[in-house]
C-alpha cells in the first residue's frame, strides 16, 4: 500500500497507511480473498479510504467496494438500485421453492417485479392465472408449459435454458419440472406491486364455490365433488408427464394448437450485436410478438467490456444478473449519480429515462438482463448523440477539441471494451 500522502477530502494531506491501519474491519476485509487489490483499484477517482472502525459485515463489504468507497463522482441520494434474490424470503414447498423481488423489495421499481423459482422433476406450478403479464427465462434445467386462449385453442411445449416465454394478464397456465432435475427460471412481471401469493389458483377456486353449484358446473355428483382439494396448493410434486407428442395428442391434437407461439428459443437466435466487448441479443414484439408488456435485452461482456453510456426513453429498467461481477453507474436528475456493485441472483434498477453504463469489473463473462416495460428495447446511446452534432457545438459543451471529437465512435456499439 506504500507511505503515499493523498489529498484529503478537505485538502488535508494524510496517509493513507495510518488510515488503513486504524480499523481492524479493514483489515478483516482486506483478508478475504482479492478485496485488497479491488480496494486499491478502487482508490483511483476515489477519497482516500478513511476507516470504518465500527461494526461491519466483511462480507457485504467485500461484494459492495463501489457502495463501500464510492468514486468521487457519486453525488446525491438516488434511493435503493439493487436487491438481492438471495435475501428475499424463500417460500419452501415440497415440490420446489419461490422468492420474490417487487416494488416492496425495490421501492422505485414500480412498472416491473420478479419472482426466482425452482421446481423438481414432475412438480408442478399450479393451474393458475393473474393480473400480470407473466415473462420469463429459464435458468436452469427443462420444463413443459402450456397456456390456454381464449379461442379455445392451446399451447404446450417444453423449454430449456436460455428459453423464454410470455403469458399475457389472465390467460391460465401451468408449469412443470420435467427429467432429471426439474428447472429453475425467472419470471418478470409488468406491474411493480404484483405479489406470487396474489395469484388465482384452481386449487382455491374450488374451495370457495357452493357444493351444488360446482355439481351443476361440471355435470359431476357430489362424491366427485367431495374430492376436490381442500387446501391451497401452488407447488406440489407430481409424476413426469407423458412425452410432449403424447400430451398434444392428448389434448386434442392439431385442431385446438395455439397459432400463437408463447416460447421463444433464445439459443437459436443470432446476436443483435457483437464485437470484443461481448454480444447482445434483443428480444420484444418485434421478434416475439407476444411479448406486448416487456422489451429484453440479453447481455454478455467479456471482461472489461462496457455497455456503452445510454438511456431508454420508454420507461425504467428492471436488471437481473445472471453470472459475473459487473458495475452499474446510474445518472438521475438533478445532477445525482449512484455506483452499485452487482453479481449473480442480483437484481438492479435503472429509474426512467436516466443515464447510465454498465462495466464487467470480473475476470469472466457478466451475464445480465435489460428488461422495460414496453413493446419495443430502445435506447439512446450518448456517444451516438455527440457524433451526430454539429462539432462545434460539442466542442462548446465540452472543450473538446475537433481532433478529440472525431474520436467518439460515431455507430451506436451497444457494447465496447
Ligand atoms: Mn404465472
Ligand atoms: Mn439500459
Amino acid at each position: 500500500m506504500g507511505n503515499t500522502k493523498d489529498e484529503g477530502p478537505f485538502g488535508l494531506g494524510w496517509s493513507r497507511r495510518n488510515f488503513l491501519g486504524a480499523g481492524s474491519t479493514v483489515l478483516a476485509a482486506a483478508a478475504l480473498a482479492g478485496i485488497s487489490q479491488t480496494a486499491q483499484g478502487q482508490q483511483k477517482g476515489n477519497y482516500p479510504l478513511v476507516s470504518d472502525p465500527g461494526p461491519s459485515d466483511v462480507w457485504q463489504l467485500a461484494e459492495n467496494p463501489s457502495t463501500d468507497n464510492p468514486p468521487r463522482t457519486d453525488h446525491g441520494d438516488l434511493g435503493s438500485i439493487w436487491y438481492s434474490f438471495n435475501l428475499a424470503h424463500k417460500r419452501v414447498q415440497h415440490g420446489g421453492w419461490t422468492r420474490q423481488v417487487t416494488q416492496r423489495e425495490l421501492p422505485l421499481s414500480k412498472d416491473v417485479a420478479g419472482v426466482n423459482m425452482r421446481l423438481g422433476a414432475g412438480s408442478f406450478r399450479e393451474l393458475h392465472w393473474h393480473t400480470a403479464g407473466e415473462w420469463a427465462m429459464m435458468l436452469y434445467g427443462t420444463a413443459r408449459i402450456t397456456v390456454l386462449n381464449p379461442d379455445g385453442t392451446v399451447f404446450i411445449d417444453d423449454v430449456g435454458k436460455d428459453d423464454l416465454w410470455f403469458f399475457p394478464a389472465g390467460y391460465p397456465h401451468s408449469i412443470q419440472g420435467l427429467g432429471p432435475d426439474g428447472c429453475e427460471f425467472l419470471l418478470v412481471f409488468d406491474e411493480g406491486m404484483f405479489s406470487e401469493e396474489d395469484t388465482f389458483l384452481l386449487s382455491e377456486w374450488v374451495q370457495r364455490i357452493p357444493h351444488d353449484v360446482m355439481e351443476k358446473n361440471f355435470g359431476l355428483g357430489a362424491d366427485a365433488i367431495a374430492k376436490l382439494p381442500t387446501e391451497q396448493m401452488f407447488i406440489f410434486p407430481a409424476a413426469l408427464p407423458r412425452s410432449l407428442a403424447e400430451d398434444k395428442a392428448a389434448v386434442g391434437g392439431p385442431s385446438v394448437q395455439s397459432t400463437v407461439n408463447y416460447a421463444f428459443k433464445m439459443k437459436d437466435m443470432a446476436p443483435t450485436k457483437a464485437n470484443a466487448g461481448g454480444e447482445v441479443r434483443i428480444v420484444d414484439s418485434r421478434n416475439f410478438p407476444p411479448s406486448t408488456t416487456i422489451a429484453a435485452g440479453f447481455v454478455t461482456l467479456k471482461p472489461g467490456g462496457l455497455r456503452e453510456l445510454h438511456w431508454h426513453p420508454n420507461g425504467s429498467e428492471w436488471q437481473y444478473y445472471i453470472a459475473g461481477k459487473g458495475r452499474m453507474t446510474v445518472f438521475g436528475a438533478p445532477g445525482r449519480g449512484r455506483t452499485q456493485d452487482f453479481s449473480a441472483n442480483d437484481v438492479g434498477f435503472v429509474p426512467s429515462m436516466s443515464g447510465h453504463y454498465i462495466e464487467n469489473t470480473g475476470d469472466a463473462d457478466l451475464v445480465f438482463l435489460e428488461l422495460i416495460r414496453s413493446d419495443k428495447f430502445v435506447d439512446f446511446s450518448l456517444n451516438n448523440w455527440l457524433s451526430h452534432l454539429p462539432p462545434e457545438m460539442v466542442e462548446a459543451h465540452l472543450n473538446l477539441d475537433q481532433a478529440e471529437i472525431s474520436k467518439i465512435p460515431t455507430e451506436k456499439l451497444v457494447i465496447m471494451k
